[in-house]
């Protein structure tokens, strides 16, 4: 589908510092360029945007890839992972082919990447680049503007479309170099070269395993509903509890009528939403094992020493039930935790 704006270059705007330098290099020269932004249940800040474009004058959109990038997770990815589950190289694969497929939309001649040769250990060495320019299919039309000088011109620099003299030679992990030109570019705000990826954080992605573990057919939805509160799981079942009203919030968003739904009927306290695996059906044991964790949450149902009623919402029925507010370590239900992570790690990827 062809849109009405054309740029001639789209970039892969992550909203990190090196991605927009990159952007502006080739703005600079009078190149039209669209910034993409993947979100994905793992990365993306689409909410951020808006305050891009002003402040960095770049258009700029979000484009969701959740789906695609489960599967490529589900898939075991074949360069393998990170220190992490961050699967760097099948991720840049990934959003490089996406990026590519959607130039005839816009009408763009070339990609731009914010690769900086050797800066990362996983996906910014030569020879991951080069597996991503590959697997992508992408040798022709990508250009790393910040480390151009280090790497073989492109065709967009032989045809002269791209000024070459115009492009830098940056190396490695030092950022003195990006610093100062964002200073010379009259940058108000510097983004932390922290990044925002949940799959190379280890407390983050330790919510993710059980989904792989247990699940049979996780959607992107599901990681989503991971990311949010806390996370308990009891063998294959998985309860998730608001940790302040604006968990509450999200997780009313994301209840379907099949999830079990907690809430204190006399107490304040946090909502907690159960989602049975498919072909996992809860017992009433486990509903009254989750309400009792969820009422645990609530500081006045522990302080008044009694039972207290959760009234459990599911498929459009709304029951009470009496339980003690228990943390629920007796009854089994742990958080997902990293060390479990890394095990299931070692035996799952690929061989
Ligand atoms: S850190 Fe995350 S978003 Fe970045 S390349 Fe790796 S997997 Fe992809």
């Amino acid at each position: 589908m062809q849109t009405s704006i054309q740029y001639q270059a789209l970039a892969l705007f992550s909203g990190g510092l090196d991605s927009i330098l990159a952007t502006k290099v080739i703005q600079q020269q009078g190149i039209s360029v669209l910034g993409i932004h993947f979100v994905s249940p793992f990365f993306g800040e689409p909410q951020s945007i808006e305050h891009w474009q002003k402040i960095y004058t770049i258009p700029i959109i979000a484009y969701d890839i959740g789906k695609e990038y489960v599967e490529m997770l589900r898939a075991r990815p074949e360069h393998g992972f990170g220190k992490v589950l961050n699967p760097c190289i099948d991720c840049k694969v990934l959003m490089f082919t996406k990026a590519k497929q959607l130039m005839a939309d816009y009408g763009a001649q070339f990609l731009i990447s914010g690769t900086v040769v050797g800066q990362r250990p996983m996906s910014q060495r030569r020879d991951a680049i080069n597996i991503v320019d590959r697997d992508a299919d992408i040798r022709q039309i990508v250009l790393s503007p910040l480390s151009a000088l280090r790497l073989k011109p492109t065709p967009m620099e032989e045809n002269g479309l791209v000024d070459r003299s115009k492009l830098l030679g940056l190396w490695g992990r030092g950022r003195k170099a990006q610093l100062q030109m964002a200073k010379d570019l009259g940058m108000t705000e510097i983004p932390t070269p922290a990044g925002g990826c949940r799959l190379a954080d280890k407390e983050a992605a330790a919510r993710y395993f059980p989904l792989f573990q247990y699940h049979a057919d996780p959607q992107a939805e599901d990681f989503e509903l991971s990311n949010i509160g806390r996370q308990y799981w009891k063998k294959r079942s998985w309860l998730s509890i608001g940790r302040d009203q604006h968990d509450n919030n999200l997780l009313e968003t994301f209840h379907k009528d099949s999830d079990y739904c907690f809430r204190l009927a006399s107490f304040p306290g946090p909502i907690g939403l159960g989602r049975p695996l498919p072909d996992v059906p809860w017992s009433e044991i486990r509903i009254e094992e989750a309400a009792s964790l969820v009422a645990s949450f609530s500081p006045k149902a522990k302080k008044s020493l009694r039972s207290v009623d959760v009234i459990v919402g599911h498929n459009g029925t709304k029951k009470a039930i009496s339980v003690l507010p228990d943390r629920g370590q007796e009854n089994g239900w742990f958080p997902p935790e990293w060390a479990q992570t890394e095990e299931w790690k070692k035996a799952w990827v690929r061989k």
